[in-house]
This record gives C-alpha cells, sequence and structure tokens, in this order.
C-alpha cells in the first residue's frame, strides 16, 4: 500500500461518462485518475470504426450540454453524425478542458478491492500500478465488451477477421474482396449497405431478421443548427423531460393506437416513417405497452419490406416475427435495398435456416454450403451492461465479489450503487435508464449527481456510502414492475442478456428517463434514502 498512489476518485473509462467525471471532479477540487484501455478518449467512439458507424440520436442532442460555450462552438455536419466526427469531438472536449493529463491509456484496471479499515479502494491495473482511492467509479461502458462468438473453427479462417467493436484503425479494403458479415443489429445493418458497394460480393449470415426504420440522414441545415442554438437550453429541457432524453422536436403521439382505424394509423405511421429515426415508435402512445397495438406497427414495416425488396424468397427472409422495437429499434440508411443488388447474398442461419457449421480457413460452413471468403466481419454485439464490470475484479466488503453478487443479474440501487460496495458508483450502470436514453445526457445525469453526492459526503463528515440491502431489493423490484408494463421482457434482446450463453435473463435498463431523474434528485435532497452514510468505524444512520 505504501507504493500506492493517492487520489480521491479512480473512474475506469475515457469515453463520454469518464472524460466528463475528470472535468467534474477537477471543478470541485478532488484528486482523479482515470484508465482507458485504448490509446485515446471516445470509448465507443474510439472502439467502433466499422465503415458506416454512425448515431441514431440526432447531433444537436446527442452531445454534452454542460458548458454552454462548447456546445456553441462545435458545428456538426449531418443530421445523425458519423463515428469520425464524434470521435473528433471527443478529442476537442478533451483538448478544450486538458482531460488528458488525467488519464493513463492503454491501461486496463483489473482488479479494484474495497478495505473496510481505511474506508479505501485499491485499484491495480495491468501495468503493474496500484492505486488508492476513497472513491471507485465504473464509466466502463454499457457496450464495450465485444461479444465474439465461439463457433468452431473461428481462429483458422486464414483472411481478414474483425468484430465492429474492435475494427482495425487502419481499416479493411472491401475492394474486389469476397466479404462476410454475421450479425444483423445496428451495427450489421450500418455497415451492410456500405460494405456492398465496394466488396465484389457481400454474403450477410442473418440469425434473426430485424425491423429498422430510416434513418433519413443528411446534411445538417446551418439554419436549422443556429436556431437550436438560439436557444438550446430550452431544446435541452425539453429533451430531457422526453421518454429516452431526445426527440422532443418529433410529433406528439397521436393518443392510443388502440383508438383509431387502420387508414389513421397507417396514415401516421406513414409520416413517422418519412421523418425516419427511432421515435417511430412514439407515434401512438401504446405501440411499446400493448401487444396488438405495436403488431399494427410490426405488420406496416413487414408491408414496407416486402414493397422495397424485389426477390420475395429475400423479403420473407428479412421479415421478422415478433414485435416490433422489443429488441432495440435499427435505423438504417438503404438496408432492405441492399438485398437488391447483384452482388449480395443472405444466408439464413436462424431456427428456419441452417447453422453455421464451422468456420474454415478460407471461409463459413453452412451445412452443404461453403461460402468462399477474403474478409469476415463479426457485428454479433457485445455482453452488454455487466460486461465490462464483471471483467474486472471488483471485491467489496469482506472480499465480496461483485460477480457473486450478480451471479442471479445485476442487482441495484438507482443503477447507482451496490450493497457491500462502499463508495463505488457504476455509471449507466444496470436498473437506471442507461441505454434506452440518450446516453450523453444520461452519463452527465449520473456524473452530476455522484459528484454532488461527494460533495454532501465530505460536506457532513461521512466517509463511506453504501445502498442498504432493502433499497436495492425495492429498487430491483421496480425497474422489473416497470418493464412488465412495456413489451420489452417479451423477446430474447440483450437487454435481458438473451444475446450471451449463459448470462441471467433480467432485464437491465429502466424505461423513463425523466421520472428516473425526479427520484435521484429526490434521493439526494433528502440525506441520500436508501443508502447507509458512514463516518470511518462510526454509523451515522441513512
Ligand atoms: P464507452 O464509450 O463504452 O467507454 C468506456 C471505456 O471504458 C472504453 O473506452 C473502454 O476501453 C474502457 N474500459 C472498459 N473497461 C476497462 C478497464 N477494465 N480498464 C480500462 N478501461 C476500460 N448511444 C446513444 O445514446 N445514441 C447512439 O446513437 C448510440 N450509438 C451507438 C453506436 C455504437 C456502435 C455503439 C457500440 C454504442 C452506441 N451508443 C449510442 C451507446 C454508447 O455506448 C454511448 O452513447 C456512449 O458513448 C457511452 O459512453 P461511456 O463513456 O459510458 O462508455
Ligand atoms: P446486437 O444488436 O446485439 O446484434 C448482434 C447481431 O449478431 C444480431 O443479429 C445477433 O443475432 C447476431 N449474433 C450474435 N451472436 C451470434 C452468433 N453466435 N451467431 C450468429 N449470429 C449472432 O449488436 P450490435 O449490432 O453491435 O448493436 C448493439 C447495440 O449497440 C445496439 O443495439 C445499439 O444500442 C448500439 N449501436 C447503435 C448504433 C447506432 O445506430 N447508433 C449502431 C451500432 C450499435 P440474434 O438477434 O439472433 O441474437
Amino acid at each position: 500500500m505504501s507504493e500506492a498512489t493517492q487520489v480521491d476518485v479512480v473512474v475506469v473509462g475515457a469515453g463520454f461518462a469518464g472524460m466528463y467525471l475528470i472535468h467534474r471532479m477537477r471543478q470541485a477540487g478532488r484528486t482523479v485518475q482515470c484508465f482507458e484501455g485504448g490509446t485515446d478518449v471516445g470509448g465507443t467512439w474510439y472502439w467502433n470504426r466499422y465503415p458506416g458507424c454512425r448515431c441514431d440520436v440526432e447531433s444537436m442532442e446527442y452531445s454534452y450540454d454542460f458548458d454552454p460555450d462548447l456546445q456553441q462552438e462545435w458545428v456538426w455536419t449531418e443530421k445523425y453524425a458519423t463515428q469520425p466526427e464524434i470521435l473528433r469531438y471527443a478529442q476537442h472536449v478533451a483538448d478544450r478542458f486538458d482531460l488528458r493529463r488525467s488519464i493513463r491509456f492503454s491501461t486496463r484496471v483489473v482488479s479494484a478491492h474495497f478495505d473496510e479499515g481505511s474506508g479505501r479502494w485499491t485499484v491495480t491495473a495491468d501495468d503493474g500500478s496500484v492505486t488508492s482511492a476513497q472513491f471507485f467509479v465504473m464509466a466502463s461502458g454499457c457496450l464495450s465488451s465485444a461479444n465474439m462468438p465461439d463457433i468452431e473453427g473461428r481462429d483458422s479462417f486464414q483472411g481478414v477477421l474483425a468484430h465492429t467493436g474492435r475494427y482495425p484503425h487502419e481499416g479493411i479494403d472491401f475492394a474486389g474482396k469476397r466479404v462476410g458479415i454475421v450479425g444483423t443489429g445496428s451495427s450489421g445493418i450500418q455497415s451492410i449497405p456500405v460494405i456492398a458497394q465496394s466488396a465484389a460480393h457481400l454474403t450477410v449470415f442473418q440469425r434473426t431478421a430485424q425491423f429498422t426504420i430510416p434513418a433519413c440522414n443528411g446534411p445538417l441545415d446551418p439554419e436549422l443548427q443556429a436556431a437550436v442554438k438560439a436557444d438550446y437550453e430550452t431544446f435541452r429541457a425539453k429533451n430531457r423531460r422526453m421518454f429516452g432524453a431526445f426527440g422532443s422536436h418529433y410529433p406528439k403521439p397521436a393518443g392510443d393506437a388502440a383508438d383509431v382505424d387502420d387508414a389513421t394509423f397507417t396514415a401516421t405511421m406513414e409520416r413517422l416513417w418519412e421523418m425516419g429515426g427511432t421515435m417511430f415508435l412514439s407515434a401512438f402512445r401504446d405501440l411499446m405497452r400493448t401487444p396488438a397495438s405495436n403488431e399494427r406497427a410490426a405488420a406496416f414495416v413487414r408491408t414496407k419490406i416486402a414493397e422495397i425488396v424485389h426477390d420475395p424468397a429475400t423479403a420473407a427472409k428479412l421479415t421478422p416475427d415478433g414485435l416490433i422495437g422489443c429488441k432495440r429499434l435499427v435505423i438504417d440508411t438503404g438496408y432492405y435495398e441492399t438485398y437488391n443488388r447483384p452482388n449480395v447474398t443472405l444466408v439464413d442461419i436462424g431456427p428456419q435456416g441452417t447453422p453455421i457449421t464451422r468456420i474454415t480457413p478460407t471461409g463459413v460452413q453452412v451445412g452443404n454450403e461453403h461460402h468462399e471468403l477474403d474478409v469476415l466481419i463479426f457485428a454479433t454485439g457485445f455482453d452488454a451492461m455487466t460486461g465490462s464490470l464483471l471483467r474486472v475484479d471488483i471485491q467489496g466488503r469482506d472480499g465480496q465479489r461483485l460477480a457473486d453478487t450478480w451471479e442471479a443479474g445485476p442487482v441495484t440501487y438507482l443503477g447507482l450503487g451496490v450493497h457491500g460496495f462502499p463508495n463505488f458508483f457504476t455509471i449507466t450502470g444496470p436498473g437506471s435508464p442507461s441505454v434506452l436514453a440518450n446516453m450523453i445526457i444520461a452519463t452527465e445525469q449520473h456524473v452530476d449527481w455522484i459528484t454532488d453526492c461527494i460533495s454532501y459526503l465530505q460536506a457532513n463528515g461521512h466517509d463511506t456510502i453504501e445502498a442498504d440491502p432493502a433499497s436495492v431489493e425495492s429498487w430491483v423490484a421496480h425497474v422489473n414492475a416497470v418493464a412488465d408494463r412495456t413489451i420489452f421482457p417479451s423477446c430474447n434482446s440483450w437487454y435481458l442478456g438473451a444475446n450471451i450463453p449463459g448470462k441471467p435473463r433480467v432485464f437491465m435498463p429502466l424505461p423513463g428517463f425523466p421520472g428516473y431523474v425526479d427520484t435521484c434528485d429526490d434521493v439526494a435532497a433528502n440525506g441520500y434514502r436508501g443508502f447507509r452514510l458512514d463516518r470511518l468505524g462510526v454509523s451515522a444512520g441513512v
């Protein structure tokens, strides 16, 4: 311990969450050390460099709102920003607030252990360094642990093999190449149309067909940008009161779909389809609550697929079953149209088709068919929400391991604190709106709450804060109850952990940003109700 560097706060991850935490902690006069596995800031936007990668929350909304000058000076060029543009923005923020001096890059945190005697965390990194901190914050990302499926023969492939979430910085040249891609979630659906434009041939291996809505992306009208900037605060405030902390400029829901006839329903959905974007499902209030209403929206999109895709057999394979929006709704640029190209083949590896038998040195074997490939891309997603947390050996009081505490699924209070783990915070953790919200805004809200909390502890002579077991229990029940009022738990999504073999099936995010923020504010205003605040060696009560 004598050799450990002493700081007030250790934060893991230099994506948007970790970057803002550094800024707030420094503003509050605290010493902070950040560790980041990558070589630069940006997190998601540093790692996911696949072709076509871009945001699905509009640029004017998917950006920090903590600094009025920053949001005035940065100029976005497209309605939905590309990955390179968002990465440049993150780098600009790092420069502007001189954040990099608090970040140790190319360094992964491997363990963090709490010592009850000192009330401090001992954080060990893979460079062998040891840091002692009063507070330990995981800003390690909800979608940062790539899921590389363990398919027989995978490592024998002799062509170029990549995962969208760990994409090579130098890029991949697809020109003249036979390319295969496994996975048709957001990453696959964004990259497939772009890869198809330059590859000699693209083979898409699809396990589950996915609903996707046109993004209707385009250059961002400078007048529109100026109009938002003229009163950015009001725009932000309205968005913060939206279900997902974005989309306030879209039409308000037209009542319940259950109350309208087919002509009205179709005309309304058509209008939202033409506007594009994930607000499609806010056309009516009950689309995410009432399966029968949702099924009408699903049928609307199925009709669109049949209209767009020329070959009926391919259209049938691309047509999803089930409810729309249960898995994260995808938005695309020319996805279904891509299957009309002569150089694109769709292979059904789902329950109606034939699963991948093995990967060979020269391609992918599916039953009796061998697909010869030069490049194989895995767009197979992430061990979402808990993956990056559980890859670190986090131990709380009495050596209690987070992995054991969460064996049956993550249990938190507010998605911020865990019983048994004093002075440990998760940013956009399970049990908070997290991935169901505009995540920059969600991370800012968490960072602000944590910063205020630490100041409160100091001002009131407390050394530690820890979630009560009863608050955790009732919060988990609350999250489940809220989710059960929606259609979210009705399919095998990554929200439930269903994409990772053996992962417990628990609905992890909390639907509804504004109500959640109100609860967090109320908890803070009431002396951090539901948490136990202690002085070292002396209980100060709740
Ligand atoms: P991240 O950006 O994931 O950063 C976490 C960082 O922690 C990573 O750089 C990682 O290397 C580091 N890290 C993790 N573990 C360790 C460790 N043990 N030691 C050291 N470093 C570690 N959200 C939206 O709201 N809108 C969108 O349109 C949107 N699009 C997305 C597109 C893609 C392709 C993906 C993958 C996600 C998207 N998201 C979107 C979610 C996105 O992850 C968040 O918006 C946001 O960028 C998360 O920021 P973060 O700082 O919380 O986490
Ligand atoms: P994903 O949504 O989890 O999709 C993964 C895809 O890979 C699915 O089609 C899945 O099929 C398939 N797959 C997984 N394991 C497989 C296996 N062993 N064999 C065959 N197929 C397999 O992952 P993602 O596309 O990377 O997106 C993850 C999340 O990141 C998104 O939901 C979104 O939140 C965010 N994201 C956002 C954007 C954006 O537009 N801004 C872009 C990319 C990512 P099944 O459906 O059958 O499991």
